[in-house]
């Protein structure tokens, strides 16, 4: 056997570390790496199978221009002359780039520096803006930067944790399975907050299951029992917070008395007292948030009321504690660094003037972006509307996976030039796609990612690259050299674009920004390459990385003080009525990822659930008349599809879920982003995917 390539999942944000080893008989086997920080060794379910989804079948191996397939020559080309000619006719804003957490950094950072420093529009947006987005404007808004101040090692020394919006069992197992070692081992107590009854409450000391959308007014109600019980940290909260008072009025103002409260959000009044003294006793609490939380129109406000209780308490950037967002993808927290998100430039740097002129100088560029670009969802209403002429979509499925995706297909169907990279050739976005790059995959490829506790660890390539797939740096540093900006695309390998990287976050860097690899900026292609997992910043200050910030008590806004934001509870957008009386709410299964390109290629992965289904509760089932494994046609103002039912006791009333996975291109079709609502999050964009009001009727 040859040696172990070491490398990373590509699947959730743990960030698992994966050793990869090639038999003598020429096969791969898949093992957790024993020596990464994240998983020690373990893998679940879907990274265990990472070795059975490695073949060619349906895999884009050829460039294509029109249908054809063409040489790369002729494909660079045609998408370098398409761009320049939307640029100049229309300008910079008629251009949009839509990414994917899937990325690597060196891919994401080169695409975000053609469009935001030389095509010089904001209109770069990524799938993790459906992702995590709300957190990073809370945590903005909080800590004047998107800063995720702890790690994993938090998960063991917790003695509470509160899971809010998150199946952790499914979703982020080897942590999960980190918080059960510590509450079989150390007694933690875990609360699950979740309108669903999931996997993770299997191993709940209580499960809140509360009305969806009440978050705000119960975390609200929350930090009014904290100060009705004189929890504050009063010293912390006077050195190095602003806005208690306000923050603590809203609250009051929100959940004026338990019993209401407990009502309003759908509680029992002992349920939620007995989570509300478990919090306001336990000094080492940690509250993982993620998608409930996230996914939401009120998804910002949602996660500083969360920041707001631990501010307030001061349990923050001490070991066991603090709040703390589980990131979806592989690399959701690696494209917030480059300047991914539309409303971000590279290095955690904003649209002030300041950092528009560094950008300048340093990228040698006078066409730096003058303002944000369009969010997602926006983003692809400009398509529709035709003020986005050219769309240039990397890694990502958003036929299928947005939000009202019939309207996303009928923008694509309309768009005059759709470039798409992928690494699969039978993609529901790709029917819509002008020219096709194909892109290497995971096991190809070689880069960084970024995992939920800011830490960077190398993908690493271990199989040869199949027909002419490119990585997707190479391919977009082509197409600029090709749109005449060939001086600032001069990569020959990842090594070069993560050093560029690095030196860009220390430039003029005087610790004022949370994002700093500074120790990391002269490394040489050697020691990029045996780069170990590491946690920025690395800095002079953190020359091997660092565990916790805010432990100091100094934060990022201008005063280095946190906020505390007063918020207040309002509904969701779109609220059920007669017409559409069930709550949808969307998500994951245990064994799949996203549009199951890789995942639907491992047949122990899907014997876990086969085929889409709707759980509903056995009320609703009967109201509806419909009967196990029969079939429902479910329907929302935004569209309907058919499929099977599954009846459980985990559903909640009133309340139905649908898995995100199959697609128009499996067999079960069941596009569940047709039925989703677009209503998004006024500060974060991010889309409400998790509350969209639906009918169901017997099929
Ligand atoms: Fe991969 Fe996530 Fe599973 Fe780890 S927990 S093996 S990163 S899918």
């Amino acid at each position: 056997m040859a040696n172990p390539v070491k490398t990373t999942c590509p699947y959730c944000g743990v960030g698992c570390g994966v050793l990869a080893t090639r038999t003598k008989e020429g096969k791969i086997q898949i093992a957790g790496d024993p020596e990464h920080p994240a998983n020690f060794g373990k893998l679940c379910s879907k990274g265990g199978a990472l070795a059975e989804t490695l073949d060619l079948e349906d895999r884009l191996l050829l460039p294509e221009v029109s249908c054809q397939k063409v040489g790369w020559s002729a494909a660079l080309q045609a998408a370098a002359d398409g761009l320049s000619a939307v640029r100049e006719e229309h300008g910079p804003d008629a251009i949009g780039f839509y990414v994917s957490g899937q990325l690597l950094t060196e891919d994401y950072y080169v695409a975000n520096k053609l469009m935001k420093g030389f095509i010089g529009s904001g209109n770069i947006d990524t799938n993790s803006r459906l992702c995590m987005s709300s957190s990073v404007a809370g945590h903005k808004r909080a800590f004047g930067s998107d800063t995720v101040p702890g790690n994993y090692e938090d998960w063991d020394q917790a003695d509470l944790v509160v899971l809010v919006g998150s199946n952790a069992a499914w979703c982020h197992p080897i942590l999960f399975q980190r918080l059960r070692h510590a509450r079989e081992t150390r007694g933690a107590k875990l609360v699950v907050i979740d309108p669903r009854r999931t996997a993770s409450c299997d191993s709940a000391d209580l499960h809140l299951a509360l009305k969806p959308g009440t978050d705000v007014r119960l975390f609200n109600g929350l930090l009014a029992h904290l100060a009705a019980q004189d929890c504050q940290d009063s010293n912390f909260v006077a050195r190095h917070t602003h806005g208690m008072a306000d923050a603590l009025a809203s609250a009051r103002a929100d959940a004026p008395d338990i019993a209401h409260l407990a009502q309003a959000c759908g509680l029992s009044l002992k349920d939620i007292t007995a989570f509300f003294d478990l919090f306001a006793t336990t000094e080492k609490t940690l509250t993982v948030y993620s998608q409930g939380v996230n996914q939401s129109s009120q998804g910002t406000d949602k996660v500083n009321a969360i920041l707001n209780c631990h501010l307030y308490t001061g349990r923050i950037g001490r070991p066991g504690m603090g709040p703390f967002s589980i990131t979806g993808q592989p690399n959701a927290m690696g494209g917030r660094e480059v300047g991914g998100l539309a409303n971000t430039l590279a290095a955690h740097m904003e649209f002030d003037d300041v950092s528009r002129d560094r950008l300048s100088r340093f990228w040698d560029t006078k066409t730096v972006a003058s303002a944000p670009g369009l969010k997602a969802i926006d983003m692809f209403r400009a398509v529709h509307e035709g003020k986005i002429r050219a769309i240039w979509i990397m890694g990502t499925n958003p036929a299928a996976s947005l939000p009202d995706a019939t309207f996303v297909r009928d923008a694509l169907e309309k768009c005059d030039l759709v470039i798409v990279s992928d690494v699969m050739e039978n993609t529901d976005t790709l029917k819509y796609a002008h020219i096709a790059f194909p892109a290497r995959a995971w096991g190809e490829k070689d880069g960084t990612v970024t995992n939920s506790e800011r830490r960077i660890s190398r993908q690493r390539a271990f199989l040869p690259a199949p027909g002419d797939a490119r990585p997707d740096w190479w391919i977009i540093s082509q197409v600029a050299r090709r749109m005449g900006f060939a001086e600032a695309f001069p990569y020959e390998t990842p090594a070069d674009i993560f050093r560029e990287h690095a030196a860009l976050s220390a430039l003029e860097n005087d610790g004022r920004r949370d994002f700093d690899l500074s120790g990391l900026k002269d490394m040489d292609t050697d020691s990029y390459d045996a780069l170990a997992p590491v946690q920025w910043p690395v800095s002079p200050a953190h020359p091997t990385g660092r565990k916790r910030l805010f432990d100091d008590g100094y934060f990022f806004t201008d005063d280095q003080r946190a906020r505390l934001i007063a918020v207040s509870c309002r509904p969701p957008v779109h609220t059920p009525d007669k017409a559409y009386p069930l709550i949808l709410n969307s998500g994951r299964l245990r064994d799949q990822w996203h549009t199951m390109t890789r995942t639907g290629k491992a047949s122990r992965l899907n014997a876990h659930q086969d085929e889409p289904a709707l759980a509903l509760h056995p009320l609703d089932a009967e109201l509806y008349d419909l009967g196990a494994n029969g079939f429902a046609k479910v329907s929302s103002r935004w569209g309907t599809l058919l499929v099977r039912v599954q009846i459980t006791p985990d559903q909640t009333p009133g309340q139905v879920f649908l898995p995100i996975h199959w697609t128009d291109s499996h067999a079960a079709r069941a596009v569940t982003g047709c039925l989703v609502n677009p209503a998004t999050d006024p500060l974060s964009g991010q889309p409400e995917l998790k509350h969209t009001p639906v009918k169901v009727e017997k099929w």
